[in-house]
């Protein structure tokens, strides 16, 4: 593990994936912000890049950054894309803040609302979720993700009012044990909550993304949204179980029907695809369990084999005296 030598009082994380259209705007509205809570209320603070496998210029524009500032400017380059939410476990391992406050790059969460965050804490709260005010995205973003909040609401003990928004803060022992965490596939606010004593919610601006498009597909909200679910709950695998009895009970009860009307009244033929109906129905029902089965044995199976989550290239930081290369703790990264 990487232990940063100097304490702060508030770290930001940012990961950051082909961003090299807002990277500067980011640096221009980032640092003013945080130098400015620094003037006014004292604190220090650092900022942990974290380069998810960028293919454009964000590395270079990040290693530019951190010759600029690196007294108070981390990069952590990954060697590929391992995902927004491994990024933010790399950026954690090397934070010493705190209060640490989770951004994204694309100044959709304005980094002056980072204060807020961190007067918030100051009230006594160990995780600080966000609310957007007004959400800048897609009709159908907007309406899946309502949808999938309520749905998560339901089977998991998680409260979150507004799940996409990352910009969020969380106490060092949260932190803590996050990186203790040795979770694969994951979402941190979640992963966060269940670890939380006194969450709390604010309402937050959010913006268009300044600029480039969003890193994520459809299929990879889809998959996010998995993770989400059978992350952190057994709901699904139980629901079926549920409904498996129910379905049993009815055919017994279909049975008995059936044979009953055979002796009262005598064989039926019709109602041949009534029963094809009945049958696909079930078939649909058995192939969702077994798919569901699937997404947690896919889990469970990605989690034994104890591969490294994500390999780092070089941890640039002015404690390591300039570059260095270094593993993310232990299993997680690469020694080299
Ligand atoms: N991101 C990342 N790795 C990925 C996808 C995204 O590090 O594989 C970063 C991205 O650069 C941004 C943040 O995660 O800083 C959120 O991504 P994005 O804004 O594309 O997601 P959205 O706001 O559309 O949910
Ligand atoms: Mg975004």
């Amino acid at each position: 593990m990487n232990t940063a030598v100097k304490s702060v009082d508030v770290s930001v994380v940012i990961p950051v994936y082909n961003e090299e259209d807002g990277l500067e705007s980011l640096f221009a509205r980032l640092y003013p912000a945080l130098d400015d809570m620094t003037k006014k209320t004292g604190r220090s603070y650092e900022v942990v890049f974290v380069n998810d496998g960028s293919r454009d210029r964000s590395a270079a524009m990040l290693r530019e950054q951190f010759q600029k500032r690196p007294d108070v400017t981390r990069v952590v380059l990954f060697n590929g894309n391992f995902g927004q939410h491994m990024a933010i476990m790399a950026g954690f391992e090397q934070t010493s803040g705190a209060c640490v406050i989770t951004l994204d790059a694309d100044l959709q969460n304005p980094p002056e609302e980072i204060v807020n965050l961190v007067n918030k804490m100051d009230e006594g709260y160990d995780y600080v979720g966000t609310i957007r005010r007004q959400r800048q995205d897609s009709f159908f973003r907007r309406y899946a993700s309502k949808a999938m909040n309520r749905l998560r609401e339901r089977i998991t003990r998680i409260h979150m009012t507004d799940q996409g928004c990352m910009l969020r803060a969380y106490s060092r022992d949260i932190v803590a044990a996050i990186n203790s965490c040795r979770e694969v596939n994951t979402f941190i606010p979640a992963l966060a909550y269940t670890f939380a004593r006194n969450p709390v919610e604010i309402t937050v601006a959010h913006e268009e993304r300044a600029a480039g498009e969003s890193k994520y597909s459809l299929y990879s909200l889809i998959r996010l949204n998995f993770d989400l679910v059978t992350g952190f709950s057994l709901v699904p695998l139980q629901a079926f179980s549920f409904a498996g009895i129910v379905i049993s009970l009815l055919s017994i009860l279909f049975v008995i029907v059936l044979a009953v009307r055979r002796i009262l009244v005598g064989p039926e033929a019709e109602g041949l695809f009534t029963l094809f109906g009945i049958a696909f129905f079930l078939i649909g029902i058995t192939l969702f369990g077994i798919g569901l089965l699937g997404e947690y044995i896919g889990r469970v199976y990605q989690q034994v084999r104890l591969r490294p989550r994500y390999l780092i290239d070089a941890v640039l930081s002015e404690a390591e005296q300039g570059e260095s290369t270094q593993g993310g703790g232990d299993r997680t990264g690469r020694q080299v």
